[in-house]
């Protein structure tokens, strides 16, 4: 079905001011360019884990998959192994896919299935009124931690980079165009591809002042060298004042899983037609 709506008519609960709607008309925009191209959307799949960023399967006209805390990445795979001429894209949150399904991104990474995850990063979970996530400020003062949490950040650019990410970029809610490219690029990308996104929670955890003074961006050019994509990963550990880089970090050329997949799967002998060969043997 092509020309349909791409928002759909579901009443929108986000908070105004959420970077969950910058997301939102991003892939709206990214898949009107597909079907300019001449792409269905049919065969397009999003999936979401659990959280504000999830609402992306009610709010947007694409097939959609909304799968249970922490994983929508296993299911993403599962569908790109069933179907590899699918696009599978992951929406997830910080607090979704790097506490609850952490494992998961690590496999998919270490595999390097072609799927692409668009991290809504907003560093604290929104959905249930603000607690610490994984990449919340050592400090930071929600509702499980009225004193301000005890835990350093995980840095999860470095940690993608440690799994075997293929592509991998950081994005930001306030640089539209920028993320549009960043997330079209993951697309694009034959493998796995995870781009975190710096999304301004405008309830609970409103810091685009202290991103609006340290972002910028990273030069284009080649972007196949590992060591100083791990560089830059570590400019910024999510807890200090340092500049925060955006754009893409590292991108390389791998096998993937389901190439890797239905190749073996097609050494191996029928098992059926082995099962007769062996009962008749037998007679
Ligand atoms: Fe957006 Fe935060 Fe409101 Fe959730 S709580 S909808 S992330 S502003």
């Amino acid at each position: 079905m092509t020309g349909r709506p791409l928002i759909t008519d579901a009443q929108n609960t986000w908070c105004p001011g959420c970077g969950n709607f910058t997301i939102q008309h991003t892939l709206k925009a990214i898949l009107s360019d597909m079907e300019l191209q001449g792409k269905s959307l049919d065969n397009v799949v999003l999936v979401t884990g659990i959280g504000c960023h999830a609402k992306m399967a009610d709010y947007l006209n694409i097939n959609s998959f909304y799968a249970i805390h922490g994983r929508a990445v296993p299911v993403a795979t599962g569908i790109k192994l069933a179907n590899k001429g699918l696009t599978v894209i992951c929406c997830v949150g910080d607090g979704d896919t790097y506490a609850e399904g952490l494992d998961h991104l690590i496999f998919a990474a270490k595999r390097n299935i072609d799927i692409t995850v668009i991290v809504h990063n907003n560093r604290v979970y929104g959905l249930t009124t603000g607690q610490y996530t994984p990449t919340s400020p050592l400090g930071f003062k929600g509702r499980s931690t009225p004193t301000g949490t005890p835990e350093f950040p995980l840095n999860p650019l470095e940690l993608m980079l440690a799994s075997g990410a293929t592509y991998l970029a950081r994005g930001y809610t306030k640089k539209m165009d920028q993320l549009k490219q960043l997330i079209s690029g993951g697309i694009d990308h034959k493998g796995f591809a995870c781009i975190d996104v710096l999304q301004i929670c405008a309830t609970f955890f409103n810091i685009a002042d202290f991103y609006n003074t340290r972002v910028y961006d990273l030069p284009s050019g080649d972007k196949s060298d590992f060591l100083s994509a791990c560089e830059k990963a570590r400019e910024w550990d999510y807890n200090s004042e340092s500049n925060i880089a955006l754009g893409l970090f590292y991108q390389r050329s791998f096998p993937t899983f389901e190439d890797r997949v239905i190749s073996e799967k097609a050494k191996t002998p029928d098992r059926n037609a082995a099962i007769m060969e062996f009962l008749k043997a037998q007679q």
